[in-house]
């Protein structure tokens, strides 16, 4: 009896041993770095630096620490040196390279505040009638000085493609202005409407398969942001714009890193110590992103059927913006 226990015993150890030897399914398989801007495109301008040098500087960094940290993950850049891959280039590379996540990097700006001081009142002469009738007359005309001082704004803001919001149009409208800008857009991108049914229908496809995986991660970045002390402006969605996140076949979100436009945040965003922090506090939301990934038992296979599915509609749109395009050739 005692035989025939320790047999069962030993049998069981054997099979849990085994079972746990057994490969787990990868739930990351290939990450996407996107440094934004680059070359002629130098993004947003602070006192004395550039949003693309920059970017560069913490995709470097963000790519280095997740070497370290998940020597499993592939990882893929948009660019590595001051170039200017085009939008339509960058999202087709993550596409094609079956990404599981996109993480763009970018830098916040916003605009110098305007005032309007009131200096005192200045006399100013005009006359009335003609002739003997002609009088003179005065009056006091206020006078103010105008003069813009730099936003205090600062912080970052971690985005996902989401939720209409009117007051992102014009962050929306900055970054994609390179896109407009490129030599080719006519080419690469047609007459495309980011607001066009089509794109929007697209970009609905891709909030139903990702939202909560871009969400999660958007989520866990800001709250690594608030551990070491930056100003977390939040996880924030953006339907309007953000040409990047809309045309990747796979969770994505946009790191607004911090504001150029804020002299110490500039200084910070330059240094060694900001570029290192900011890298490591995307690092361990991406290191979080993925036990959560493991708790919720989703794989970067069991993504795979939705993910085929949107690569294959994220190309055939892109495609149709290329016929499109030789249509309007032929036309001419
Ligand atoms: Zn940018």
């Amino acid at each position: 009896m005692l035989k025939k226990t320790l047999a069962l015993v030993s049998l069981f150890l054997v099979g849990t041993l085994l079972f746990s030897f057994q490969e787990k399914p990868k739930v990351l398989r290939t990450i996407i770095i996107d440094a934004g801007h680059g070359g002629k495109d130098v993004g947003a301008r602070g006192a004395f630096s550039y949003e693309k040098d920059i970017c560069l500087g913490v995709a470097t960094r963000l790519g280095e620490q997740l070497a370290r940290t998940a020597p499993d993950v592939k990882l893929l850049f948009t660019r590595t040196d001051d170039s200017y891959p085009e939008l339509h280039t960058r999202a087709r590379m993550a596409n094609q390279n079956k990404g599981d996540l996109f993480i763009s990097i970018h830098v916040n700006a916003a605009p110098p505040v305007q005032h309007k001081e009131f200096t005192g009142n200045k006399t100013v002469v005009s006359y009335v009638g003609k002739g003997k009738k002609r009088k003179k007359v005065t009056r006091q005309v206020p006078q103010y000085r105008y003069y813009s001082t730099p936003n205090p704004a600062k912080g970052t803001e971690t985005y996902i493609w989401g939720a209409h919001k009117n007051e992102d149009k014009e962050i929306a409208m900055r970054e994609n202005a390179p896109m407009l800008a490129e030599e080719n857009f006519q080419q690469n991108y047609g007459d495309v409407d980011v607001n066009s049914a089509d794109f929007i229908a697209l970009s609905l496809l891709k909030t139903k398969q990702f939202f909560k995986r871009s969400a999660t991660l958007a989520g866990l970045v800001e709250e690594e942001f608030a551990k070491v002390g930056r100003v977390s402006r939040g996880q924030r969605q953006r339907q309007v714009g953000i040409w990047v996140l809309q045309a990747t076949a796979m969770p994505s979100v946009l790191v607004e890193t911090g504001y150029i436009t804020n002299r110490a945040e500039e200084d910070y965003l330059n240094s060694d110590k900001g570029q290192e922090e900011i890298a490591n506090c995307i690092t361990s939301a991406v290191k979080n992103y993925m036990g959560w990934l493991e708790k919720n038992q989703i794989s970067a296979q069991q993504g795979l059927t939705t993910g085929v599915q949107k690569q294959k509609d994220a190309e055939a749109f892109l495609n149709s913006i290329d016929a499109q395009e030789r249509r309007r050739q032929t036309v001419r």
